[in-house]
C-alpha cells in the first residue's frame, strides 16, 4: 500500500517541473486538490484535429474549422465606437479573411505570426471570408504527441490554458500512472472484458482513436458505478445483517389468501412476481426500500393491498399514504368493508376528520388497535405513534421528496418502505442509484385492457369530437374534460375551469356535468368524485386534480384542453384514468397555443402507451442538468455516469455487488476500491 496513498495526499506533496505553485492555484480552483483529482479531471470533450479544412476547400455557407498563421492583422474604427478588426489567416493553400467587430481584445490577443485555429461560417463574396469567428491559438500544439489526433478539451479557469494543463496531466500520467492500481473486481473485470486502469488513464485524456476512446469510457463508467453503488450497498448490507431476525417469527397468508380468492380477478403475473419478491425480502428480514414501477392501470394498489394485509394478520401495522385526499379516500373506501370482513381495521385520517376522531384515532393507534392507518403524505409531518408499524406504502412516489423520505425513515424502528410509481421520472431514477432502493416493475398490463386511442385534435376537428363524444355518452359512458390549473385573472388564452364549465355544459345540454378544482373544500371533492363515480353526472370537468390514481373505470373519454401546458408524463397519467375497463379508452388532446414542439410531443403520446417510453422521451426534452436533481444535495461527482443511459450497467453491477458481499460477509476485499470508496465518501460529505 503506503504508495498508493499517495494518490489522496495533497497536490502541494506531488511533484514534477509542470506542475508550479501557480498552476496549483489555479488547479484547485477547478477543484482538483490530488493526484486522483488530477487523473479524473476528465476531458470535457475531444477536438479532432483532422478535421481542419483547407482555405481552398471552403463552401459558401458551411461551418468549419481552418488552422493556419496569422500574417495580416488591422484595424479600423467605423464611427461612434464601432471597431473592426482584420485579420488574415494563411494555410498552404491561401488566404481566409478574418473579421471581428467591437473585440478589443483579439486585437490584443493575436499578433503577426501566431498560429490559430478559427471556427465560423463561411462567407464567399469576392473572397473569402468569416465573421467573428471563434478561435483558438495553437502555437505549442501537438508538443505533447505528434501521433495524437483526438486532443483533450478540459474545462478551465482563467489563467490556466488547455495547453498547460494537458502538459501537467500528462507529465503526471507519466510519472504516476503507474500508482493507479486497479480497483475493479477482477472478476467482474474480466467477465465484463473491461480495459486496466492504467491503460484507460491514458486514453481517456489523450486517446489515440476514437475506439481507444470509448473503451476507456466504458471502464470509467463502470469504475464510477461500482464505486459509488459499493459505498450504498455496503451499507444496506450492513444494516440488513443487523435487522435480521428483529422482525417476522410469524408467516401467516391465511387473509391474504382469502382475500386473494374473492377478488373478481386473477392477479396478473408480473403483480405476483413482486409480492413473492416483497415475501422473500422479508422472510430474509431485509429491509424493504422498493420502488414498485408500474404503467397507469397495471395494478399497483392490490399489491399494496396485499402486503398490508400481510402485515396485519401477522400483527404489524402499516400505513398507506397517497398525495392527494380524493386518492387516500378512494383507497379507503375500497378496502374497508372488505378488511373489516377479514377482521382487519382501517383508519383514514384526513383534514375533514374531526379533531375529537382523530384523538381517538390516534389513541387506537398506539394501542394497536388499528391496523392500517390511510391519509396523505401530510401524515409524516404530524406526530403520529404507532406501536408497532412495519411498512409504509407510499403512492404515486414521483410526489414524494427527498426530505419526506428521511422523515420518513426516522419514524418507525424498521423502516420498511415501499413507493408505488406509474412514471419513472428523474427523480425516482435518481434515487435508484442514490438511495438504496430496489426497483420491481410491473411490466404487464391486466388481461382485456383495451387501449387507448389517443388523438390530437386540431382546431377545426373540435367539432367532430364533440359529436363522437355525444354519441358515447348516449351509451352511458361517462366522460373527464380536463384543463391546466388557470387563474381567472391570468389572461392566457387558456380558460378558468369555470369558463370551461360554462362552455362545456353549453355544448353538452342534454347532460349532468360537474365541476371539480383544487380549491374546492375536501368534503365537497369527494363528495364530487363519489356522486360522479354513482353516475349522478355524465361529465367531469377538472383541473389537473384527477392526475393521479383516480379510479372510475365506467368514464372511458378523457378531453385534454391546452394540453401543450402539461409535461408529458402528466398527460400519461391523466390519460390513464380512462381505458380502466374492458372497452377501449379514449383521449383527445387540445392546444390552444400552436407551436411544433408541443406539436411533436403530444405526437409522443399518439404513438404510445407505454410509461416507460414516455418517460425517456421526457427526458429527452428536458435539460440534462434536471436529471440530476440531486446535484443540489451534495452528490456532484457524476462525471461520465448518466442515470438514464446507463441504467442497464447500473444494474448488472448492483447484482454483482449484492452477491459480492454476501460471499465476503459485507467486507470489501479490494484494498484500492476501498480507499477510492473512502475518498469519495468525504469529498461527498458521507452518501
Ligand atoms: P395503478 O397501477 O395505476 O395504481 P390500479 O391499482 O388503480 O392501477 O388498478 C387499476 C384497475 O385495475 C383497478 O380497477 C383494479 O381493480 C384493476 N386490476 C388490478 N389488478 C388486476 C388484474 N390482475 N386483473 C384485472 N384487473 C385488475
Ligand atoms: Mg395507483
Amino acid at each position: 500500500m503506503g504508495k498508493y496513498d499517495l494518490l489522496f495526499s495533497d497536490i502541494e506533496n506531488i511533484k514534477f517541473r509542470s506542475l508550479t505553485s501557480a498552476s496549483i492555484k489555479k488547479l484547485r480552483i477547478l477543484g482538483i486538490n490530488s493526484l486522483y483529482d488530477l487523473f479524473y479531471y476528465f476531458p470535457r470533450d475531444y477536438e479532432n484535429s483532422s478535421v481542419y479544412k483547407k482555405t481552398v476547400d471552403l463552401l459558401n455557407g458551411e461551418k468549419a474549422i481552418v488552422k493556419g498563421k496569422i500574417v495580416y492583422v488591422n484595424r479600423r474604427f467605423l464611427g461612434a465606437n464601432r471597431l473592426m478588426v482584420v485579420m488574415y489567416l494563411e494555410d498552404d493553400t491561401g488566404l481566409l479573411e478574418l473579421i471581428w467587430f467591437n473585440n478589443k481584445f483579439v486585437f490584443s490577443n493575436i499578433k503577426m505570426g501566431d498560429e490559430i485555429v478559427v471556427s465560423a461560417k463561411v462567407k464567399i463574396t469576392s473572397r473569402i471570408q468569416m465573421v467573428n469567428p471563434s478561435y483558438k491559438k495553437v502555437y505549442e500544439e501537438n508538443l505533447l504527441n505528434k501521433k495524437m489526433s483526438l486532443e483533450p478539451i478540459y474545462p478551465l479557469t482563467k489563467g490556466m490554458t488547455q495547453v498547460k494543463l494537458r502538459k501537467i496531466i500528462q507529465d503526471a500520467i507519466n510519472k504516476y500512472g503507474y500508482l493507479l492500481q486497479e480497483n475493479i473486481p477482477l472478476d467482474f473485470l474480466y467477465d465484463n472484458k473491461i480495459i486496466s486502469r492504467n491503460i484507460a488513464i491514458a486514453n481517456i485524456h489523450f486517446p489515440e482513436d476514437k475506439k481507444a476512446l470509448d473503451l476507456a469510457i466504458r471502464r470509467f463508467t463502470y469504475e464510477e458505478i461500482i464505486v459509488l453503488e459499493m459505498n450504498i450497498l455496503k451499507n444496506k448490507y450492513l444494516l440488513n445483517r443487523n435487522n435480521r431476525k428483529l422482525y417476522f417469527t410469524e408467516d401467516n397468508k391465511k387473509l391474504v389468501k382469502e382475500y386473494i380468492s374473492q377478488l373478481p380477478y386473477v392477479l396478473t403475473k408480473a403483480q405476483k412476481k413482486v409480492i413473492t419478491q416483497i415475501y422473500k425480502e422479508i422472510r430474509d428480514g431485509k429491509i424493504i426500500n422498493r420502488l414498485i414501477q408500474g404503467d397507469v392501470g397495471s395494478g399497483k394498489t392490490v399489491v399494496a393491498l396485499i402486503m398490508m394485509l400481510y402485515m396485519a394478520e401477522n400483527n404489524y401495522q402499516t400505513c398507506l399514504m397517497a398525495p392527494t385526499e380524493i386518492l387516500a379516500t378512494q383507497h379507503y373506501n375500497n378496502i374497508k368493508e372488505e378488511f373489516s370482513k377479514l377482521n382487519v381495521r382501517v383508519e383514514l385520517l384526513t383534514s375533514s376528520v374531526s379533531a375529537k376522531e382523530k384523538n381517538k384515532i390516534l389513541e387506537d393507534l398506539k394501542d394497536s388497535k388499528i391496523d392500517i392507518l390511510i391519509g396523505t403524505h401530510s401524515l409524516i409531518g404530524d406526530k403520529i405513534e404507532f406501536s408497532n408499524l412495519a411498512l409504509t406504502i407510499i403512492d404515486e412516489q414521483h410526489r414524494f421528496g427527498v426530505e419526506q423520505r428521511n422523515k420518513l425513515r426516522e419514524k418507525s424502528q424498521i423502516s420498511n418502505v415501499i413507493y408505488m410509481s406509474a412514471t419513472p421520472i428523474p427523480r425516482s431514477l435518481a434515487l435508484t442509484i442514490y438511495g438504496d432502493l430496489d426497483v420491481s416493475t410491473i411490466d404487464e398490463l391486466p388481461e382485456g385492457r383495451k387501449q387507448i386511442k389517443t388523438k390530437y385534435i386540431k382546431e377545426d376537428e373540435i367539432p367532430k369530437m364533440y359529436d363522437f363524444c355525444k354519441s358515447m355518452l348516449k351509451t352511458g359512458i361517462q366522460m373527464y374534460v380536463v384543463a391546466p390549473l388557470i387563474e381567472k385573472s391570468t389572461k392566457l388564452i387558456a380558460k378558468s375551469s369555470e369558463e370551461l364549465f360554462e362552455e362545456i355544459k353549453s355544448e353538452f345540454n342534454e347532460y349532468n356535468v360537474c365541476l371539480l378544482h383544487g380549491k374546492m373544500k375536501n368534503d365537497l371533492k369527494d363528495e364530487i368524485i363519489s356522486d360522479f363515480k354513482n353516475k349522478k353526472y355524465d361529465i367531469l370537468v377538472s383541473t389537473s386534480v384527477i392526475e393521479v390514481g383516480i379510479n372510475i373505470p365506467n368514464a372511458n373519454i378523457m378531453i385534454i384542453k391546452s394540453a401543450e401546458r402539461f409535461g408529458l408524463s402528466s398527460l400519461h397519467q391523466l390519460r390513464g384514468r380512462v381505458g380502466r375497463s374492458d372497452k377501449t379508452g379514449y383521449c383527445f388532446l387540445e392546444m390552444s397555443t400552436k407551436s411544433e414542439v408541443a406539436e411533436k410531443r403530444l405526437e409522443i403520446l399518439e404513438k404510445t402507451t407505454d410509461g416507460f417510453v414516455i418517460a425517456e422521451e421526457d427526458l429527452k426534452l428536458r435539460n440534462s442538468g434536471e436529471i440530476y436533481g440531486t446535484r443540489q444535495s451534495g452528490f456532484s461527482d457524476l462525471v461520465l455516469l448518466d442515470i438514464v443511459e446507463n441504467i442497464k450497467q447500473i444494474s448488472e453491477v448492483k447484482d454483482f455487488i449484492y452477491q459480492y458481499l454476501e460471499e465476503k460477509d459485507g467486507k470489501v476485499g479490494n484494498e484500492y476500491l476501498l480507499k477510492d470508496m473512502e475518498y469519495k465518501k468525504n469529498r461527498n460529505n458521507g452518501l
